[in-house]
């Protein structure tokens, strides 16, 4: 495990040791950076949500804001935080109560390379509406498979928690409950989703919303016929591949999105 308590990002990946660590982890905190902003422009996140990488060389520690809004964050905003969610080099910044969502996940999955949370919108009343199961209806969600599953927190914590994961039982507990699985839905709350790269997870978190808006939609209009299990498997093998793309897209939205915000706060300032 990790054992700095303090120290920067710099000094981490001196201690891995790696050849060109230090030019991989400038390349992850900039994709970092842009997976924030992505997310945000697309309507995953608003001011709360928060993604996360593993570190390029350090599979014990991964990379994540400090406690802000996506839309906002700098390079000079992210910090490494070991397994157990301590950070590394917090050096006084506020960290997100919900950290331990990422920390549990990359411990009980060692193939997951990156992580996302978040409140989006259309996704929330899957969780709460027993009757409406949702499934992938489209190909470009496939990943959704035909049964993600939702954690209840009132299963694990009993009544009259906050609904957040603050500890790393409940992290664990919702790590369990992901499974294996592509992204699990959390009753009255949200939805996770993981990736084998940043853009992976990024591509599931903006099409796990998509597929939501899409299901809610179709269900208004009549009976949905879903993807089946057997599609949904070939058409995640063709479309999964294709995150580069949608991220190439996304990115020139997301730098658009982000100069608005930067110069409405120039206006503001002056
Ligand atoms: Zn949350």
């Amino acid at each position: 495990m990790c054992d700095k308590s303090h120290g920067d990002i710099a000094q981490i990946v001196a201690d891995s040791g790696a050849v060109g660590a230090d030019l991989l982890i400038a390349e992850q905190v900039t994709e970092l950076v842009t997976a924030n902003h992505i997310l945000y422009a697309q309507g995953v996140v608003d001011a709360f949500g928060h993604v996360s990488v593993r570190h390029a060389t350090r599979g014990d520690c991964f990379l994540m804001a400090r406690n802000m809004a996506p839309g906002l964050v700098t390079e000079q905003d992210i910090i490494a935080f070991d397994l157990d969610c301590r950070p590394m080099n917090a050096d006084g910044r506020s960290v997100y109560l919900e950290r331990f969502i990422h920390g549990e996940i990359y411990k009980a999955r060692p193939e997951v390379m990156a992580v996302v949370h978040s409140h989006s919108p259309s996704v929330v009343p899957f969780g709460v509406i027993k009757q409406s199961p949702f499934r992938a209806v489209c190909h470009m969600a496939a990943f959704v498979g035909v049964q993600p599953p939702i954690f209840d927190i009132r299963d694990v914590a009993g009544d009259g928690t906050d609904l957040l994961i603050t500890d790393q039982a409940l992290g664990a507990a919702l790590a369990g409950t992901l499974g294996t699985n592509a992204v699990v839905l959390m009753r009255g709350h949200g939805s996770t989703a993981v990736g084998d790269s940043l853009r992976h997870a990024v591509f599931r978190a903006v099409y796990t919303e998509i597929n939501a808006r899409t299901q809610a939609q179709a269900s208004q209009l009549g009976e949905i016929i879903f993807l089946s299990e057997a599609e949904t498997r070939a058409a995640a093998l063709s479309t999964e591949g294709q995150s580069d793309r949608a991220w190439n897209l996304w990115k020139r939205t997301a730098q658009s999105v982000h100069l608005s915000l930067l110069q409405q706060a120039l206006l503001t300032e002056q």
